[in-house]
């Protein structure tokens, strides 16, 4: 392992994706950082839906990472079950079932379908976060960086890298003019347990995700985990429709009772076809998600010279529809990694921070954008295989 004794120490905010995949890339290097978390504990928030990790990713994480990782094939959401993962996207309407597009393993799609909770763990494998640390604001200076949090505790480094999310306070003192938009679809989350019967039948149109448009409707269930002895499984959906009025800050949805929420889906289940619709009327009231999710999205922006850089959704915000943020989110912290790595020991921190936004942002833009065309077009999906 190089020496980088002389190396910046770096202050990650955020024991995100993005964050702990920074970390990880650090650690690899031995170059010293601490990671700081709000959450009171790794578990104390649901890690509800999962994440596909394509062959790029899985590529990078080989190189940038540890060589002490333990094995990632233990992520996947249905590790252990031997069943192949599989998605789809299908044209659902009342009277109508059609694929579109299928993904896969089984399709010979180099990918992992990542359980996010597991992944999560797996990231912070050897690292040691600490938690019950909600920050504040940080003050910049010639020499270095002091990061305030709100228990009164302050660190200092040379860097801050904000890894805190789509509400960054990082980026909210760096750059407060930018942040995300609103987009014109409500959405709905909901979390479900089923019993072997139910959930078999479901995946019978995908093992990991099915997602199906009708009308004006884009709606997603996805399998996040089955039991060991395969009696359950927990799924997870998504439930949106396009509707100007989800652009206004004060939405429906925004104060919306559980109870509200579900009589709304089940009222525009008629929409689609009863096999696609089986997953959210079996959801009881209790199953949806609180607080609700707001669908938006962030470019990018011009970061000023210093410091302070953003990594992950607190840089970028994308719609889930394509699946791409958390991909560009880990892919943001190796990349921050390499260039000080590469070009820390002739280069000043602020220009190595400003190479690694210049490298970020073009593919950052594309994918925001991408996902957003991925709300409204059933075929507007990256890495497919188109069903015969
Ligand atoms: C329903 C859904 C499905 C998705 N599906 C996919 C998918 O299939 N593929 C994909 O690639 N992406 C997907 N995404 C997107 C992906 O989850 C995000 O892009 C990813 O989590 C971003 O990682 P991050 O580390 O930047 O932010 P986060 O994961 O949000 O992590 C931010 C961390 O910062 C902490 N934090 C926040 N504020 C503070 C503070 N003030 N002080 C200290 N800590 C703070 C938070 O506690 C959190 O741990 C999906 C998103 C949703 C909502």
């Amino acid at each position: 392992m190089a020496d980088n004794s002389n190396s910046p120490h770096v202050l990650i905010i955020g024991a995100g994706l993005a964050g702990l995949a920074l970390a990880q890339s650090l650690r690899a290097r031995n170059y010293t950082f601490q990671v700081f978390d709000r959450d009171v504990s790794e578990d104390n928030r649901s890690q509800g839906w999962c994440i596909t990790l394509h062959g790029d990713l899985l590529d990078s994480f080989a190189r940038y990472f540890p060589s002490d990782m333990p094995d990632l094939n233990m992520v996947d959401h249905l590790y252990g079950t031997g069943i192949e993962t599989s998605s789809a996207v299908y044209h659902a309407s009342r009277n109508l079932l059609k694929e579109l597009v299928r993904f896969g393993t089984k399709l010979g799609n180099r990918q992992i379908r990542a359980n996010r909770g597991k992944l999560r763990s797996w990231l912070m494998s050897n690292i040691s976060v600490q938690w019950d640390k909600q920050f504040v604001r940080y003050e910049e200076d010639a020499s270095g960086v002091t990061a305030y949090f709100q228990d009164g505790s302050q660190f200092r480094g040379d860097i801050i890298v904000g890894a805190d999310g789509i509400h960054s306070g990082v980026r909210a003192q760096l750059v407060p003019e930018i942040q995300p938009g609103f987009l014109p679809m409500g959405v709905i989350c909901g979390e479900l347990e089923a019993p072997k019967e139910q959930y078999e039948r479901w995946m019978q149109l995908g093992t990991s995700w099915v997602s199906a448009f009708s009308a004006d409707l884009r709606v997603t269930y996805l399998v996040s985990s089955i039991t060991e002895d395969g009696k359950k499984a927990k799924l997870y959906w998504l439930f949106g429709w396009q509707d100007e009025d989800a652009l206004k800050e004060e939405f429906w949805t925004t104060k919306a009772s559980r109870e509200e929420m579900h009589q709304f889906v089940l009222s525009q289940l008629p929409k689609l076809h009863p096999q696609i619709a089986e997953p959210f009327e079996a959801t009881p009231v209790e199953g949806m998600v609180l607080p609700p999710l707001r669908l938006c999205d962030m470019l990018p922006a011009v970061l000023p010279a210093g410091r302070v850089s953003l990594i992950g959704d607190a840089a970028h915000s994308m719609t889930p529809f394509r699946g791409q943020g958390g991909n560009v989110a880990m892919a943001d912290g190796m990349s921050l990694a390499r260039l000080l790595n590469e070009k820390g020991a002739n280069q000043s921190l602020s220009d190595v921070l400003r190479l690694y936004e210049e490298e970020m942002r073009p593919q950052a833009m594309a994918a925001v954008l991408e996902s957003r065309g991925g709300a409204y077009e059933a075929n507007a999906q990256t890495t497919t295989t188109k069903a015969s």
